[in-house]
């Protein structure tokens, strides 16, 4: 997230946002589009009506007044007043519809942008609408994945696995210190549950350099890891109950020791060392219990990533936006923006490494950490109220996104947050030592 923002910035922004958007409704039929009923999901027909509703309420009728691009379009789209089990039988306009509703807000945004810059607070305003298109694409992406459509196609697509494969086993030592956990003012554009960096103590520890990867989770699994009543605490082992989990949602035994995992609408042998995702926070826990080890706290997360060695080898003060500095993030750093369409294994991108030498921190998989979300010191909603303050205390937090999340988007302060049971994200973990 820069600091100075132009139009033109805004206006290639909006266009690539949307762009991907359709790149993910296309080869849909309309069955799709619907999809089932679902607890968690939308219907994507639906959810793109959602997204231009959401540019036109924070830019064109909010700040400038003006009446909606689509007559009745507040009791279809708006999520706040449009109940989630109700948004398969409402009346939504056809594709063609939606798509035109679209293209008219999509168009009336870009118009907007033609005759000046604008001020930090509309840039600011701008940034929200398209991040909120970002983070609907990653949960198109993965709804893609939950209900077994094809992969989708996107233009932008990686040619070349990136540099390193294989394991990255083994810890690294990260200084202890005051840290101060949260975006620093000044910095442009923030979400108002990263506002504002406070401090917070910071002991010592040490952290794994890379994600959980399948092979170490399949040890968990072949050992029993889902039986043993110890590595589950009480709510963790009513969820496994509950949804009956054995084993990762997406794997397959096939022989006594081999996997096969689906990855979209095909099955394709799991691959070992690529990380473990689409895991609740709960099975991270168990995990962690088996293996004798745990989940970071954020503040740690953040240390690890954003943090530097002081002279002394105590956590530095600075901060970095992202792991290894300034600039912001390519191909060659991080596994971003659904170019390769899944994860790479976790020794890929050594040029995106820490300060402390933690690979991954930002991109291929989310990763959850111990802390529930919560506001931090003079938390103050933003413009778009029920983004943070409604999942206070009821979600864990999740750091550093992944291969589907957007590089624009994503930084070492970004908190990202799901409850507990969610295993539809594409979440993995880290460990850090006991
Ligand atoms: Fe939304």
């Amino acid at each position: 997230m820069t600091a100075q923002v132009s139009a033109a910035d805004l206006v290639a922004m909006l266009q690539d946002s949307r762009a991907r958007t359709l790149e993910l409704v296309a080869g849909l039929d309309r069955a799709q589009r619907m999809g089932p009923q679902h607890d968690i999901v939308n219907p994507l027909l639906w959810e793109i009506g959602h997204l231009a509703w959401f540019h036109e309420q924070f830019i064109l009728r909010g700040p400038d007044g003006h009446p909606p691009l689509m007559d009745g379009a507040d009791a279809l789209y708006d999520s706040a007043r449009v109940p989630h089990a109700t948004r398969w039988s409402i009346p939504l306009p056809a594709l063609p519809e939606t798509l035109a509703y679209m293209a008219r807000v999509h168009a009336a945004l870009i118009r907007r942008l033609a005759d000046r810059e604008p001020t930090p607070e509309e840039a600011d305003l701008y940034q929200l609408v398209i991040f909120h298109e970002d983070m609907h694409d990653e949960a198109f992406t993965y709804t893609r994945q939950t209900l077994g459509y094809p992969a989708p196609a996107f233009a932008a697509s990686a040619s070349a696995r990136p540099a390193g494969t294989g394991p990255w086993p083994g810890d690294v030592a990260v200084g202890g210190g005051t840290w101060r956990l949260g975006a620093e003012p000044g910095g442009g554009f923030v979400f108002d549950n990263e506002k504002w960096a406070h401090p917070v103590s910071v002991a010592p520890f040490r952290i794994a350099r890379a994600p959980v990867t399948n092979a170490e989770f399949a040890a968990f699994v072949a050992d029993g890891g889902y039986r043993e009543a110890a590595y589950w605490d009480a709510e963790g082992a009513r969820w496994r109950d509950g949804c009956g989990a054995e084993h990762p949602i997406y794997w397959t035994r096939r022989g006594t020791r081999d996997w096969t995992v689906r990855r979209f609408d095909r099955d394709a042998p799991l691959a070992p060392d690529q990380p473990v995702v689409h895991v609740s926070w709960h099975e991270a826990n168990a995990y962690c219990r088996w293996a004798g080890r745990r989940l970071p706290t954020e503040a740690e997360w953040e240390a690890a990533a954003a943090g530097a060695p002081a002279r002394d080898g105590t956590l530095d003060t600075a901060k970095r936006p992202y792991p290894w500095g300034e600039a912001a993030p390519t191909p060659e750093r991080a596994n971003l923006d659904g170019g390769h369409l899944g994860c790479v294994d976790v020794a890929a991108y050594p040029a995106g490494d820490s300060a402390w030498g933690c690979r991954q921190m930002l991109g291929n998989v989310w990763e959850w950490t111990a802390s529930p979300f919560l506001p931090f010191p003079g938390f103050a909603p933003d413009a778009y109220k029920e983004y943070s303050e409604p999942a206070f205390g009821t979600r864990k937090v999740l750091r550093g996104g992944a291969w589907a999340t957007r590089a624009r988007m994503v930084d070492t302060a970004y908190r990202n947050f799901f409850g507990p049971d969610r295993r539809d994200v594409f979440a993995g973990f880290r460990t850090v030592a006991l």
